[in-house]
């Protein structure tokens, strides 16, 4: 035996109550699960009560570009997180010609908050086409499992050069992305994915090239996706694209289809809870669609260089395409604010923001004199200055060389709601962006969030039902085999940590970047171990230094 775990509380991830014993492993596989089991391991380990379950499966994250550069993908496994899903939303960097790199990094830029000197030190574009790319990164090697959707934007970029971003695809084009994408599935890719919401946009504000697909064509490629019977497809969903095309499009590919991203809005408090409720008419009449959503409050740090949550509305598109001395002229013109104000008078289904000012936080200045003022809301502080909060917030930040930091907290802030989501049969908890927004936010511990906050300290669902919704749940919807559960013949992919305990830290910035540059973290409590096929990737410490890259990248999924 390579490794037994003893004296544990056992959670195989099916839901149930915990069983007490030992889980023995041998070849990065489960061989053994019982009492006081025979035999040594090379190691043994105490677990002193503390509690095993199945590594968590995070089904949501953006780490195409980092896997290219780190294969720790920090901080996923300190995490408890052992395979992640990357390529979401459809923002993934192959296919890619070599003439279009610079294109997609400044589209990731923009679309999922990663520095460009960042991406420009970082990617190694050792690839070219999706196939490649699964190589690439499989030789490089990783330290937790990785599958990979093939991504609609990439493709479409590939194919069409710069009309990606113009208009739907011609009979011909639609020929060539189909031929992609079954080339991308038979190379191993979990599925396929797009967006059609209005908040992502690429370089300097133009949509991401998915948003100009036209129904016709998202069925083409979903078809094409499905042609072997395998595949789930998933898009991060606008609010004009109806559950019911989706159900169309399940019906006629046969496959299952995740929508994202499903956060409650307080100022359209039943819209999400209609959405579910109609995923869930949907799967009533056999057909898989699944609800996306996340346990944790959406946050974003920003500053008015990039200010994220502003992005949705149109009139602030002109700020997306200058910067420096040139937009800080454009935030001091009444036109533009004027425009601006003007749309935030409506609210509107799906923008992340409807002018709740009283949720946008200043969290750090620029200059010292004005450090009195953090921790205060921009409704407050304008109220103070006289002001209204737009206006103040575009005064004071101009003042500051635009370097004030807010943060947001718009989506997912009312506890009853999520927990009525949580607990919804059509759902799907997921959602870290684990590897994107990296300036914005850090859910990549949302696994232990979910555990701790929502399981042990709220009671919204219970530890074991908590433990299937991170682990055997997931494999299901996205056909893993022999992951998620903790079964003799599974690999041996588990998770030690303390429920009394168990919680994500706070965040943090550290600077670990290529080029020295920043990032949020945050870090595991009550975490004592990590195991990727029967390997032990990180400790109550964090990730454990060492060569070893014992994940693998996931080609075969069941139908
Ligand atoms: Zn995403």
């Amino acid at each position: 035996m390579d490794l037994i775990i003893r004296n544990a509380q056992i959670f195989d991830g099916l839901g149930g109550q915990a069983t007490h014993g030992d889980v023995a492993v041998k070849a990065g596989m489960i061989v053994a699960i019982g009492e006081n089991l025979n035999g040594t391991g090379a190691e043994e380990i105490d677990a002193g009560g503390l509690s095993l379950m199945p590594g968590i499966i995070d089904s949501h994250t953006h780490f195409d570009a980092q896997i290219t550069w780190d294969s720790t993908l920090a901080p996923s496994s300190s995490l408890g997180v052992t395979s992640v899903v990357i390529g979401n939303c459809g923002f993934t960097i192959a296919p890619c010609r070599p003439r279009d790199r610079d294109l997609v990094m400044r589209n990731l830029t923009q679309v999922e908050g990663m520095s460009i000197d960042v991406l420009r030190q970082g990617v190694n574009w050792n690839f070219e086409s999706f196939p490649q790319y699964m190589d690439a990164i499989e030789q490089r090697g990783m330290s937790t499992n990785v599958a990979a959707f093939i991504g609609h934007s990439s493709i479409r970029t590939y194919v069409m050069g710069a009309d990606a971003v113009e208009r739907a695809a011609n009979s011909n084009e639609l020929g060539q992305m189909k031929k992609i994408i079954e080339d991308g599935m038979a190379a191993g890719a979990i599925g396929f994915s797009t967006s059609t919401a209005p908040q992502h946009n690429g370089h300097a504000g133009v949509p991401m090239p998915s948003r100009m697909a036209d129904p016709y064509e998202l069925e083409i490629l979903v078809n094409a996706m499905g042609h072997d019977g395998k595949g789930i497809f998933m898009l991060t969903k606008g609010a004009q694209t109806e559950v019911s095309f989706l159900e169309s499009l399940a019906n006629s590919s046969n496959r299952p289809i995740m929508i994202a991203a499903l956060l409650h809005n307080s100022t359209k408090p039943e819209a999400t809870f209609d959405e579910l409720a109609a995923i869930g008419e949907a799967r009533g009449r056999g057909h898989e669609l699944w609800g996306q959503i996340s346990c944790c409050p959406l946050t974003n740090d920003f500053t008015l260089k990039s200010a994220y949550p502003m992005e949705g509305l149109n009139a602030w598109k002109p700020a997306m395409k200058v910067q420096g001395e040139d937009l800080k002229a454009l935030l001091m013109d009444p036109d533009f604010r004027k425009n601006v104000k003007d749309e935030l008078l409506q609210p509107l289904d799906g923008r992340l923001f409807n002018s709740e000012w009283h949720k946008l936080e200043l969290i750090e200045v620029n200059y010292p004199k004005n450090q009195h003022l953090e921790g205060k809301t921009v409704d407050l502080l304008a109220a103070e200055a006289g002001q209204e909060p737009f206006d103040w917030m575009l005064d004071f930040s101009v003042s500051e060389d635009l370097e004030t930091l807010f943060t947001a907290v718009l989506l997912n802030s009312d506890e009853d709601a999520v927990g009525r989501m949580i607990r919804d049969p059509s759902a799907s908890v997921a959602l870290s962006d684990a590897g994107a927004h990296l300036t914005f936010f850090c859910d990549a511990g949302f696994g232990l969030h979910l555990m701790g906050h929502w399981a042990r300290d709220l009671g919204a669902i219970t530890l074991p039902e908590a433990i299937h919704e991170l682990t055997t749940k997931p494999a299901k919807i996205f056909r893993i085999p022999k992951r998620g559960k903790i079964e003799v013949g599974y690999h041996a992919d588990l998770l030690l940590f303390d429920p009394v305990t168990v919680a994500r830290g706070a965040k943090h910035r550290v600077h670990d970047l290529p080029g020295g540059e920043a990032r949020l973290t945050t870090d595991a409590v009550g975490v004592h171990g990590t195991w990727v096929n029967g390997v032990q990737v990180a400790n109550q410490n964090g990730i454990i230094e060492s060569d070893q890259k014992p994940g693998e990248l996931l080609r075969d999924f069941y139908k």
